[in-house]
């Protein structure tokens, strides 16, 4: 056995082995070691005592599956290996085989998965400037390809990682891309595959059996070399380790960056739409708002409409037709819904299905979910939306993501395993209680065998009774004999010619039949038959529901879609949303604007809408300034999140709302840390920034929220200056831009530039105090009231005072000649300026300035009440020329 063991073993070195003995999984030596300490289960050791130990632990085999989804999460390999021949005496050894490899890419067991997320495993193939990638979600069968090349490949790989998340990436084995593909990994495992796993022809020939077609030119990807390499690699990995033909897969999607929306990771981080920057769970972000689906596969397709929204206006408008209608037929929408909320995974249960995991409680929980589809098919025919009902209306062309399919109820299928599978069926395959009566005659007998053995007997006792008139004759049953028929003595005369005798005793004699014996050879058989005969019975099942993968994933494909647009619907309805006007102009005009969470999540505030107006006639790059928590943050990140919910066709909140298509949302934020990369803020700040830079387009909408905050102040306000000119002065046409900044410098910038306009958070002061108001208004703020808010956060008094004290130099003085600012040099009272005469020591020691002095004096003159805050920014203009000369 040990040999065995080695002998497989060694074909599986990168791989921890779980070898089947009995009903245990075992494994051994190194294997054991290590698993035992993850695993937290006892090693011991095979052999004790005969100078050849072997260390060993094991786990039961109907566990299996948790035990190693918790190898497989500190990123090992686990081999499976199944006896694959029955045992029995004087067989000899049973034969064992690996029946599957599962890495962190390829787990299928629906407990390990979380059901709201996709599972890909990656394989990326770097080879002559260019990259091929292919992704498949082996748990639902989605097979994506793309291709990359020239300077920017390896960040629009990075992006795809963005969206794809796998565990675990493949890539050949001798590459000179090893640190780039390290810096997109992102957490993910690195597996090397032998280069000639990338080879074309294998590859190509490989593609086309496992899509059953001739060439590839229906998905795309004829002439896409290194995607068709890499998918080809994928499929061959995969094929491997799952040993099984994957017939879930059988399509593939060229993953086209351009017919989508893109957000980098950044952006998805700050607007907080899958997850929420403070805790990273779900709560808090936008899908939490949104995601009111009630199937796993509605979940997913939910998450993955959001990080992937599409840019033609056709395939936009179509969702709103679809959300709208559900918005306004209640009774429709919520009997969708309730008709939806039994319907389990079936995209994760069929990949067990095709992978061959899957037991008789996964089809029952299949058939479950097949049951409602014939009333939801008959429904979806009632709606108009062609989305809805299936029916190909005259918007579906090639311009939307393509034709919805009609809705197939597989009715053949749930009658197939509502005649099959028992009610309640065991966990694993072998013992029996897998298929219900009725199925199958054989199955039938054998089971009227070993439950109505009683009755049976009692049958043929009754029968023989009748036939020989032996009124006391009995049909007993023991170890030694097994079934015979006892007849006394005095009766003896009466036994037929076919009794056949075993045994005599005092006062009777023992006899058997033909029939007795044929059904004791059957009662003695029946348990064992039983089982395997049940196995059998469920694997051709199982084999013909892999056999219609392609159908169940469709109808999967369509309730996903169904589950969502009822979400947003419902979504659209309880948060008072309302339908917004799609345009391809570039330009964005709302009125009433909310922040989705925000408004759902604050309880002591309410909520006050805003408007915004950029691009068109308007102005396409905003200022906004106003105090500390004022609301300035909340207005940006609403505006990206109404685009954005907009444009995956949901319903928004706003009073009206007209969006135009935007090709990429770009967001940052201000020293936001990412100590955890190892990176200084600014450093990441700018390096994000500068991308931003780089790629945006005159489609694009760009937030930049305190950006420049990180470095000094003259640092940070000269990079945001530049920076806003930059994006106005950009060769295609100026972005829609919001900047919040608390450099109130910056808007300066409006009196110079007519594509730049200052909005600002409106207060009422009340004495020393203020209160938000939380409207945006046209304008820009004077003072940032950052005194006002450290005094209501409680900083001690005399440091509020000195602060006032300092401002109110600062805000009189400005910059010395040297353009050092003359922070404190004064006090307020003192005569001369210096340690000698207020104990208080100047920040910045050069003498005052007789051109700088007579500058002072004439600010202090003015009367700044009486002046537009543009008025007042000409004059400062104006003296500060004069300063510098
Ligand atoms: P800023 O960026 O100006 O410092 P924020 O946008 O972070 O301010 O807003 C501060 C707080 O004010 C937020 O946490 C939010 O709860 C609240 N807030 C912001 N905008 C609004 C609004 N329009 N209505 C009600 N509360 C708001
Ligand atoms: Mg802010």
């Amino acid at each position: 056995m040990l040999e065995q063991y080695h002998r497989i073993k060694n074909e599986n070195r990168d791989a921890i082995l779980m070898f089947r003995m009995g009903d245990f999984y075992e494994m051994f030596f190194d294997d054991a070691m290590l698993a035992s300490r993850i695993l937290e289960i006892a090693l011991t050791a095979r052999g004790r005592g005969t100078g050849n130990e072997a260390p060993m632990c094991g786990v039961p085999h109907h566990a299996v599956d948790s035990y190693i989804a918790r190898l497989i999460a500190t990123g090992l390999k686990v081999a499976v290996c199944d006896q694959v021949s029955e045992p029995g005496a004087g067989k000899g050894l049973v034969r064992r085989e690996v029946v599957r490899v599962v890495s962190p890419g390829t787990l299928t067991d629906p407990a390990a998965l979380d059901a709201k997320d996709n599972l890909y495993i990656a394989c990326l193939l770097p080879d002559q400037g260019k990259i091929g990638a292919a992704y498949i979600d082996l748990s639902t069968g989605d097979f994506r390809v793309a291709e990359f090349a020239g300077p920017s490949a390896w960040e629009q790989v990075s992006l795809q990682m963005m969206f794809f998340r796998p565990r675990e990436i493949l890539h050949p084995e001798e590459t000179d891309a090893g640190p780039a593909l390290a810096s997109v990994a992102a957490g993910a495992v690195l597996n090397p595959l032998p280069g000639w796993a990338f080879g074309r022809d294998a590859a190509y020939r490989l593609m086309t059996q496992q899509m059953g077609t001739a060439s590839l030119a229906g998905f795309g990807c004829q002439e896409m070399d290194h995607a068709v390499r890499a998918g080809g690699a994928l499929l061959h990995h995969l094929r491997n380790t799952q040993r099984s033909s994957l017939v879930h897969i059988h399509g593939v999607t060229v993953q086209q960056t351009s017919e989508q929306m893109v957000m980098d990771s950044a952006t998805l981080r700050t607007l907080e739409v899958i997850r929420s920057l403070n805790t990273g769970t779900r709560a808090g972000s936008l899908l939490s708002i949104l995601d009111r689906t009630v199937t796993p596969m509605g979940a997913r397709r939910m998450q993955s409409w959001l990080i992937s929204p599409p840019l033609r206006p056709a395939t936009i408008e179509l969702r709103l037709d679809a959300v709208g209608e559900l918005v306004a037929d209640g009774p429709g929408r919520d009997r969708t819904r309730s008709m939806l909320k039994p319907i389990r995974d079936i995209e994760r249960l069929l990949s067990r299905v095709t992978l061959g995991t899957a037991n008789a409680r996964d089809l029952l929980s299949l058939r479950e979910s097949l049951a409602p589809l014939p009333a939801l098919s008959t429904l979806a025919t009632e709606f108009e939306s062609p989305l809805l009902n299936g029916r190909p209306g005259p918007l579906l062309s090639a311009d939307t993501d393509g034709p919805p399919m009609a809705f197939d109820p597989l009715v053949d299928l749930h009658a197939l395993l509502a005649r099959a599978i028992h009610d309640e069926p065991a966990a694993t395959i072998h013992e029996g209680g897998l298929i219900r009566d009725g199925f199958d005659p054989e199955l039938d007998d054998l089971r009227a065998i070993s439950r109505d053995g009683k009755s049976y007997i009692a049958g043929i006792e009754a029968r023989e009774r009748a036939r020989t008139g032996i009124s006391s004759l009995k049909v007993r049953y023991n170890k030694v004999f097994g079934y015979y028929i006892e007849v006394s003595r005095s009766n003896l005369p009466m036994v037929p010619a076919d009794f056949e005798r075993r045994q005599t005793l005092v006062g009777a004699e023992r006899f058997v039949t033909p029939e007795l014996k044929q059904y004791e050879e059957k009662v003695l058989t029946a348990q064992e038959r039983i089982g395997s005969l049940e196995n059998e019975l469920f694997r051709r099942v199982r084999d013909q529901v892999a056999g219609e993968a392609v159908r169940l994933k469709a109808t999967a494909s369509r309730l996903a879609d169904l589950d969502t647009l009822a979400s947003l619907a419902e979504v659209a309805v309880c948060r008072a949303y309302t339908r917004p006007v799609i345009t391809e102009e570039p330009r964005t005009a709302i009125t009433g604007g909310r922040h989705p969470v925000v408004e759902a999540l604050s309880t002591e505030e309410r909520f006050v809408p805003n408007d915004l107006a950029a691009g068109g006639d308007s102005a396409p790059i905003l200022i906004v300034t106003g105090p500390n928590m004022g609301g300035k943050s909340t207005f940006l990140r609403q505006t990206a999140l109404i685009t954005l919910m907009a444009q995956i066709g949901s319903f928004v909140p706003v009073e009206r709302a007209e969006i135009g298509i935007v090709d990429r949302i770009f967001s940052r934020i201000g020293s936001s840390d990412n100590l955890a990369g190892g990176q200084s803020t600014f450093m990441v700040e700018m390096q994000e920034t500068a991308n931003i830079l780089n790629n945006v387009t005159r489609r694009s909408l760009v937030l930049l929220d305190e950006v420049g905050r990180g470095t000094s102040t003259f640092d940070g306000l000269s990079l945001a200056w530049a920076i806003v000119e930059h994006l106005h002065e950009a060769p295609g046409g100026a972005p829609r831009v919001l900047f919040a900044t608390h450099y109130h410098e910056l808007t300066e910038l409006a009196l110079t530039m007519s594509g730049i306009r200052n909005l600002t958070v409106s207060v009422k002061e009340s004495g020393q105090d203020v209160i938000f108001l939380r409207k945006i208004i046209e304008g820009s703020a004077d003072r940032s009231y950052g005194i006002q808010v450290a005094r209501l956060a409680g900083l001690p008094r005399p440091v509020i005072g000195r602060a006032r004290e300092i401002l109110a130099n600062l805000e009189n003085n400005e910059l010395g000649r040297d353009g050092m600012p003359k922070l404190a040099r004064h006090r307020p009272g003192a005569a001369t300026a210096g340690p000698a005469t207020g104990g208080q020591l100047p920040l910045f020691g050069s003498p005052a300035d007789p051109a700088e002095t007579e500058a002072a004096a004439e600010i202090r003159s003015l009367d700044t009440d009486q002046m537009t805050p543009i008025e007042a920014l000409q004059i400062l203009h104006r003296l500060r020329s004069r300063l510098t000369d």
